[in-house]
């Protein structure tokens, strides 16, 4: 068996202990006789293991009990929408600082709801984004009933390295392609969310956290499986909740906190930017970073070679190396390395020596 270093934006790596103790728990969990997959949601195993995920959550998030956790399903797609349905309304403003296509995606179904004002806008034309807005850039809305940001922009691998101020209105973050790299005050935020499949663990699950004041000011009446409220009443098991998916986020969470938890991963993960922006900084422009210095992404390092015809022989003799899923975002072209925390420091240093090699290998 051989296992490949895997630059995938997602669905992404699983750190390796995680993917054996599944493997191994696959046909007797927890003494069942049964997978996870084959037991009642009702019943006292999986309860306890839901509950304690959620805890575990908190936990390392470092949030207070008037935080709750709640799992929804559809994605970080589905919560473009809930957001704005639980919130606006007929009459209602909401802003939404844009600085890229996920943010985008979040205007666009907000606008279904209400009316959307944007603090900052970042756009360059045609899908380019480069840069993270300044707080003195911000302009607020006094109207809105929150404010809406993207902390990871994993398309065009720019990432917010402050949390804005905004002046005691409700802040909500898309926090997909970050959460949990790194130690953040999350206490600052009314709402947070984000897709497991990139940071997490799988597809199938999302977490969303919703401090008590915030939630209280969601509307009631709302379908069932949308409503905020339902979900926090009912420990997000009003229906059938994706009981595989929150079993290997559980796994990767306990894997977090016996690595020492956010700011250990924090220092593991500010080392790999480090060595992969540093190889493309010395590379005398043969590798060029996409995004504006100041706004660089941890996550999701997107750069270019001299010509699209490298680029792509970049990716396939990577492949032939080992090294897979580097292609960028169709709109953005070039490569993207995307370094979520199941990607090691060994698997960025042999991706920086196969970079110098490459470079040798290919002039310009
Ligand atoms: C991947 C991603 C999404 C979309 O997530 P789904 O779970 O596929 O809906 C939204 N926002 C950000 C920042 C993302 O990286």
């Amino acid at each position: 068996m051989k296992r490949v270093i895997n630059f995938a934006a997602g669905p992404a790596g699983i750190p390796v202990e995680v993917l054996e103790q599944a493997r191994d728990e696959m046909l007797d969990w927890n003494g069942t006789g049964c997978s996870v997959m084959e037991v009642s949601h009702r019943g006292k195993e999986y309860d306890a293991l839901h509950m304690e995920t959620m805890d575990l959550f908190r936990e390392l998030a470092g949030l207070p009990k008037d935080y709750n956790v709640l799992f929804t399903t559809g994605g970080a797609s589905t919560q473009f929408l809930m957001l704005p349905m639980n919130y606006l309304g007929e009459g209602k403003e909401a802003d939404y600082i844009v600085t890229g296509n996920w943010a985008q995606g979040a205007v666009k179904e907000a606008k279904r709801y209400g009316t959307i004002t944007h603090p900052a806008d970042t756009h360059m034309g045609n899908g380019v984004f480069v840069a993270i807005p300044k707080q003195a850039e911000l302009t607020f809305n006094p109207r809105a009933e929150y404010v809406h940001y993207t902390s990871n922009n994993t398309v065009e691998g720019t990432e917010w390295n402050y949390i804005p101020d905004v002046h005691g209105k409700p802040l909500v973050c898309d926090m997909s392609s970050d959460i949990f790299s790194r130690p953040l005050d999350f206490t600052k935020f009314s709402m947070i969310y984000a897709g497991a499949q990139k940071n997490l663990g799988p597809s199938g699950v999302t977490v969303t956290v919703i401090r008590d004041d915030f939630l209280a000011k969601a509307h009631d009446d709302l379908p069932t499986m949308l409503s905020y409220k339902v979900f926090k009443e009912k420990f997000s098991m009003h229906n059938t909740p994706p009981c595989f998916s929150i079993y290997i986020l559980n796994l990767v969470l306990r894997w977090l906190k016996k690595n020492g938890g956010l700011e250990a991963m924090g220092k593991v993960n500010d080392r790999k930017q480090q060595l992969l922006y540093s190889a493309i900084d010395s590379s005398s422009g043969y590798y060029r970073g996409i995004a504006q210095v100041d706004s660089r992404s941890w996550m999701n390092i997107d750069f270019k070679l001299p010509t699209p015809e490298l680029d792509a022989k970049f990716v396939s003799d990577a492949k032939a190396a080992g090294i897979v899923q580097t292609k960028g975002y169709r709109t953005m072209g070039g490569i993207r390395l995307s370094c979520y925390n199941a990607v090691s420091v060994k698997d960025v240093e042999t991706t920086v020596q196969f970079m110098q090699d490459f470079k040798t290998r290919n002039p310009a």
